[in-house]
């Protein structure tokens, strides 16, 4: 069956830091190992030192701690390590539960403001972040 977003979606982050803040079910920034360690290589610290002072376990998975209302990395509506930024922030909104008509309205159209601007991303490079979340997810 066709995929709803077969000729594109018309994506680009107006920089409103709204997915870095926490709202319903969404207020975690959950890390693979290689987000610790391209966390880590940033800082300029081991991944075992990065690990305990900004990491913590919740059900068997590694999140950065201390996520309240938003992410403690998110100033001024800005991501202050937006190059170290981990794969689930890489790969918004085009995440794999995100893909169905109904969970894109409410969980990203009605919320984002990058919906409908700027460019628009092909069907391919859209499965390729969808892939890429799901593989990192397995990785959690
Ligand atoms: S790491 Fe950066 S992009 Fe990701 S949630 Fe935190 S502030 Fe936002």
């Amino acid at each position: 069956m066709a995929k709803w977003w077969e000729k594109g979606i018309q994506f680009e982050c107006q920089g409103s830091g709204r997915c870095c803040v926490s709202r319903g079910e969404y207020g975690y920034v959950y890390l693979t190992l290689e987000d610790r360690r391209r966390f880590a290589k940033y800082f300029k610290i081991t991944t075992r030192a990065f690990t305990k002072e900004f990491c913590e376990k919740e059900d068997g998975i590694w999140k950065l701690k201390e996520f309240k209302k938003s992410c403690r990395f998110l100033e001024s509506k800005k991501c202050s390590v937006y190059e170290a930024r981990p794969t689930q922030c890489r790969t918004w909104p085009f995440w794999p539960e995100n893909m169905t008509p109904r969970a894109w309205d409410k969980e990203v159209r009605s919320y984002c403001p990058g919906v409908n601007k700027g460019r628009v991303w092909q069907a391919k490079e859209i499965q390729g972040l969808i892939r890429k979340q799901a593989k990192s997810e397995e990785k959690y």
